[in-house]
């Protein structure tokens, strides 16, 4: 059992963060996920896109906390695909408890209100209510949120640690593959055969909303909102201001 103090936003000291090495199997990831679980208990909680690192990190959860709690943005724009891979995660792990959350508008209301294709005039607002209020919803009821980053997905990630204060959300965020690259993750989806979005064989490397996901041939965010100068969907940055915290 872990001799840890308790590790909340309010408390946060550096100096309490347990060291986990990377040179792990796993690297780092398995015991960086017993720690949580051990600290953080059902106060934790996997907000899970179901890309491939979602495969990859599902299947470590499942030997750590396989009644795990997952959560899902469900932004009512995803591709089929997406949905096709929840079903097939869930038949894989039954024990796990996966919830979809919703945003406040549908598309449609949404349409009404703020005109058609948001996302083409306003991602940041669309992301903003389709995906980062719900989340912060969410996150009000839990002291920790686990995500899947790697520090090789973009520039935005490069300095990612294991466990981090989130000024966003105010909060603690675990991140355990954060040494992991691409290789190591499809290696492990391989291995494991374990289920994943079809998209991924079809170039698209990361994969959230359809109308904002394309098809390229790089192993990065390339294909997340071209031409609109946007990397993030804003769960991963800070507040610009005091009125988005
Ligand atoms: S990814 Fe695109 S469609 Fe999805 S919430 Fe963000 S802007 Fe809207």
């Amino acid at each position: 059992m872990w001799d840890v103090e308790n590790l909340l936003y309010s408390t946060f000291k550096e100096e309490n963060i347990p060291i986990f090495s990377e040179a792990s199997k796993e690297k780092g990831a398995h015991a960086v996920l017993e720690w949580a679980y051990a600290q953080y208990g059902d106060q934790l909680l996997y907000a899970c896109s179901f890309g491939v690192e979602g495969s990859v990190l599902l299947h470590l959860l499942s030997q750590v906390k396989p009644d795990a709690k997952v959560l899902f943005l469900d932004t009512g724009l995803h591709f089929k695909e997406t949905y096709e891979t929840i079903e097939k995660t869930k038949e894989r792990y039954p024990l796990l408890r996966i919830e979809k959350k919703l945003p406040s508008l549908t598309v449609e209301e949404q349409s009404a209100q703020h005109g058609p294709e948001l996302w083409k005039s306003n991602p940041d607002y669309c992301c903003q209510m389709r995906k980062v209020k719900p989340l912060e919803e969410e996150l009000q009821k839990v002291d920790a949120w686990l995500s899947g980053l790697r520090r090789e997905q973009s520039s935005t990630r490069q300095n990612v640690q294991f466990v981090n204060k989130d000024d966003r959300f105010q909060l603690i965020k675990i991140c355990p593959l954060i040494h992991w690259t691409w290789d190591d993750i499809w290696a492990h989806v391989r291995k494991h055969d374990l289920p994943y979005n079809s998209l991924h064989d079809f170039d698209y490397p990361s994969i959230g909303c359809e109308p904002c996901t394309k098809a390229v041939t790089t192993n990065s965010r390339d294909g997340r909102w071209q031409g609109q100068g946007k990397l993030e969907c804003g769960l991963h940055l800070a507040p610009k201001n005091k009125e988005e915290a």
